[in-house]
């Protein structure tokens, strides 16, 4: 068992311009892979949870978004970083054609939980990033050691364990929290 780093996608790793579903519309902010890499050599799985209702609205396909995945995962080998690995939920309950309730959509834990059990991971000593309180409420339910908020809308929440600027801030804060617990 290890622990890891959740990662929200658009607005944690990637400029959320809404709705990204081609390699040309994605622009991975400044000092993302290299504050993943410090996560890596200090042991973390990656793992990326991601909500992609822009398939079930059909802005996009899943081929276009394994595409867009595929280059990402490129880039952060470039960087010298192996992302462990990418969940995302193509569902959307209004544009689903059904009244279901998948457990994969963020503010569930189903992608955590799967990414867990998948990948050997201990939830009680892992985080998550995201930008939204959807993402900490994804976190809080699959009962990781902290969540972290970062982004513009971080201003209006309070029920989350650290806020800040950007993931390399966050990754800062992960790096000494997580040593603090080793010591
Ligand atoms: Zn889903």
């Amino acid at each position: 068992m290890r622990p890891a780093v959740f990662l929200d996608r658009d607005g944690v790793i990637n400029r959320d311009t809404g709705y990204v579903g081609f390699i040309e519309e994605c622009e991975i902010l400044p000092g993302v892979v290299e504050a993943c890499r410090r996560l890596a050599e200090a042991g973390f799985a990656l793992v990326i949870v991601t909500n992609q209702s822009g398939i079930a609205r059909q802005l996009y396909s899943e081929t276009d978004f394994q595409t867009l995945t595929a280059w990402m995962k490129q880039q952060f080998l470039d960087g010298g970083v192996s992302l462990t690995d990418v969940y995302h939920c193509p569902h959307h309950p209004d544009f689903d054609g059904l009244d279901t309730r998948c457990d994969c959509r963020k503010p569930k834990p189903g992608m955590l939980l799967r990414g867990a059990r998948e990948h050997h991971i201990d939830l009680s000593s892992s985080y998550l990033v995201g930008d939204r309180i959807s993402d900490m409420q994804a976190g809080q339910a699959a009962g990781v050691k902290a969540t972290l908020m970062v982004g513009e809308l971080r201003h209006a929440h309070q029920e989350v364990d650290w806020k800040g600027e950007d993931l390399p801030a966050a990754v800062e804060w992960i790096l000494k929290d997580s040593q603090k617990m080793a010591n």
